[in-house]
């Protein structure tokens, strides 16, 4: 059944064919390894797995590369700031080259709780230096890129059209700047490929112009071309990417070799928390490991991430989250009863649920469609085990390890109860013994809100997770 995704290039829902027979070369924007990736970030990661898993569930193979950001990405998604790894190595008192590789570490932790598929081909920044080095030389060469006192800069009025991939306006962007237009740049909207090394920078090499280091957009430029080729299928990453890097990875190929480096362009719409952007100075950037500590899986995470289209925003609340692992542990009890269940069902049935599963993931990955379908077969009364199976052929693009329910539901009954939970458990003991009943059913409501039901039985209080 034929795929259509949406490309922002062309603003449009298309067929997908991919160019070269059965494989499909795809490129993801990878993190940035200051920091440990945040729940927004790992919205646009579970994306990313989605469209892997439709594809292969499609047939296709996959040559799939991910980068790892551990230089040149600055404050700002242009020129503007330092690099955030040379920042984050002098907040911490560690080099920028053990910062990356403890973040990348826990990065890759994450995708595996989220059970995540890796990316065939993992690259590194620093890693590829030579590569990016050679691309900044021919777009030099090419007349795109000429240089300052400061860095390599692109020369965007050398091309026949700028932007392409997004509305953004030139003129409105130059107006609204933030920071004064570096004077020596000949048109202001003008980006660096190559920059500079002040004295006190850690990671620079050695160049033509002297000791220096990568652009971000550079980087994905140089990686992608390396593993992919000039021309490639399909390229992801938030929306955030799409007026600047996206913008300025498509420039640089062009005065490089010429053309647009990706057919599709994909972009994850914003996931928001409490219905606003999540900013540290709110206290609302929230991590994996943070969900778990109130009691939220990682793949509940994922199931919640299937309640929006990726092309829409997404509001993160608690009580989202805490709705979804309830969503998920029911989902596993359906499989575990349709496991155990004898009766038959028609192979035609089976068949219509097949089609319309495809249709919706082959329809732009509509995530919460196929779910709208795998919660019919969930709740089916005929309980059999064809069911079972068919969930977890549908798991294939799900990813939320359904297979494996018993394991989970095992583990729940044998969770320990995290120290906050512990510590409201105690609060409310001590108020019952004061007697104090309003501050009791406080604390019972706010147990209840985490996940947590209360039980007060002869024997004394019981408290089980939701
Ligand atoms: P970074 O590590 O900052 O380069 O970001 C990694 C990926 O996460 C990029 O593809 C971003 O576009 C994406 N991203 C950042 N914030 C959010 C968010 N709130 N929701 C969804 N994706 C995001
Ligand atoms: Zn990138």
């Amino acid at each position: 059944m034929q795929i259509k995704l949406y490309n922002t290039l062309n603003k449009q829902k298309n067929d997908f064919v991919p160019l070269n027979g059965n494989e499909v070369r795809i490129y993801s924007c990878g993190p940035t390894v200051y920091s440990y990736a945040h729940i927004g970030n790992f919205r646009t990661y579970v994306f990313m797995d989605n469209l892997r898993r439709v594809l292969k569930y499609n047939g296709y193979t996959l040559k799939h590369v991910m980068n790892i950001t551990d230089v040149g990405h600055l404050e700002s998604d242009g020129d503007e700031g330092e690099d955030k790894m040379e920042k984050a190595a002098k907040k911490e008192k560690k080099s920028p080259y053990e910062i990356a590789d403890f973040y990348t570490k826990a990065f890759f932790k994450d995708m595996e709780k989220l059970n995540i598929d890796r990316p065939e081909i993992i690259a590194k920044a620093t890693e590829h230096i030579p590569d990016m080095l050679e691309f900044a030389k021919k777009i030099v060469e090419n007349g795109y890129g000429y240089e300052t006192s400061t860095a390599i800069y692109f020369d965007v009025s050398k091309l026949d059209k700028y932007p392409v991939l997004s509305n953004r306006n030139i003129e409105e962007q130059i107006a609204g700047a933030r920071v004064e237009v570096d004077p020596e740049k000949r048109n202001p909207y003008d980006f660096a490929i190559w920059i500079k090394a002040p004295e006190n920078h850690i990671m620079k090499w050695e160049s033509p112009w002297g000791l220096s280091y990568p652009g971000w957009h550079l980087e994905c430029s140089a990686m992608s071309r390396k593993y992919l080729g000039e021309v490639f299928d399909i390229h992801t990453g938030g929306v955030d990417h799409i007026p600047t890097h996206h913008e300025n990875e498509i420039a640089q190929s062009k005065g490089a070799f010429g053309k647009i480096p990706a057919k599709v362009w994909m972009h994850v719409e914003f996931l928001q928390v409490d219905g606003g952007k999540m900013s540290k100075s709110l206290g609302n950037v929230y991590t994996i490991s943070e969900l778990e500590e109130k009691g939220i899986e990682p793949l509940a995470f994922k199931l919640f991430c299937y309640t929006a289209h990726y092309r829409t925003k997404l509001n993160f609340t608690f009580e989202g989250a805490m709705a979804s692992q309830k969503s998920l542990n029911r989902l596993r009890e359906s499989y575990i009863k349709h496991k155990n269940g004898n009766d038959k069902i028609e192979n035609s049935l089976i068949e219509q649920y097949k089609t319309r599963f495809l249709e919706a993931i082959n329809d732009d990955l509509n995530l919460p469609l196929a779910m709208g379908i795998i919660w019919e077969l969930a709740r089916s009364e005929t309980k059999s085990s064809q069911i079972a199976d068919l969930l977890v052929q549908f798991d294939k693009v799900l990813g939320l390890d359904l297979e494996n329910s018993e394991k989970y539901i095992e583990n729940q009954k044998n969770v320990e109860l995290p120290t906050e939970i512990l510590d409201l458990i105690e609060q409310r003991k001590k108020a019952r013994e004061e007697k104090n009943w309003k501050l009791s059913d406080e604390i019972r409501d706010n147990l209840k809100e985490k996940g947590y039901i209360v039980k007060d039985t002869k024997e004394g209080m019981s408290v089980e997770k939701m």
